[in-house]
């Protein structure tokens, strides 16, 4: 443990301060960028050294997974996301429980995170999760259909849409997801633009450990780092 904490001390400066160099180049201050770190497979201890370092958001994938850890997270210091993909089915076991749902692309699961957050008394934050790459195997919706998306879930009760997420093509090549970026940060751009009621435009969440750099630089405002802060993932 003396080790793995060691190197996550090291790994967390370092993307700190590759995170500030990319928000300066970008024309941003380091607080306008969020870093999120993607918890999956990680102990709750681990995640708490973490936190005990700085980290202010953490991001789960599945809904067992995050049940698990809940009760032992250090939630005091830092805000939980839903990152992975969600079954409507399973909305209610985390609704109250996840500041945010990142993953939110379908009318049908925005009409039940609504739904389960009246019934809680809750107000629930979405992010609209776009199929930027348009792969048959992803989740998200088409860029072209994120409008009537936003149109259908807009006026919901109880959840508010404060952004766009997409997880572009798995590539180790960062400057292959730069069209990606550039494409997502162009929807974003245009949606804030029109000031849609009931919509905000805060948050335009990519990059992961291989292009968080990149992805600032194109625009993102909070990157989702698993691997370069908790060393590689074994299934
Ligand atoms: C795992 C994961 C990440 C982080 O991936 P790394 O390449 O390990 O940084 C980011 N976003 C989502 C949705 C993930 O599932």
């Amino acid at each position: 443990m003396e080790k793995l904490f060691r190197d996550i001390e090291y790994n967390y400066n370092l993307i700190e301060e590759r995170i500030s160099e990319a928000a300066l180049k970008a024309g941003k201050k380091r607080e306008d960028i969020t870093f999120l770190a993607a918890t999956k497979t990680v102990d709750v201890e681990v995640i708490n050294y973490a936190i005990s370092l700085g980290l202010k958001y953490i991001g789960e994938n599945k809904v067992q997974e995050l049940l698990s850890k809940y009760d032992n997270y250090n939630l005091s210091d830092a805000s939980l996301h839903f990152i992975g993909h969600l079954q409507s089915n399973k909305v209610r076991q985390i609704v109250g429980k996840v500041d945010l749902i990142q993953s939110v692309d379908s009318v049908k699961l925005a009409k039940e995170i609504s739904r389960q957050s009246l019934k809680n008394n809750v107000n629930t934050d979405i992010l609209v999760e776009v199929n930027i790459g348009e792969e048959e195997s992803k989740s998200g919706v088409k860029a072209e259909m994120v409008y009537e998306l936003l149109d259908e879930i807009k006026n919901f009760d109880n959840i508010s849409v404060k952004g766009l997420m997409c997880i572009p093509p798995i590539c180790n090549c960062p400057q292959k997801n730069l069209k990606f970026f550039t494409k997502m940060n162009n929807i974003f751009i245009d949606i804030s633009s029109k000031k849609l009621d009931n919509i905000s435009m805060d948050i335009l969440s990519m990059g992961m450990s291989a292009d968080y750099y990149e992805a600032i630089l194109s625009g993102a405002n909070m990157v989702r780092v698993g691997s370069s802060l908790f060393g590689a993932r074994n299934y």
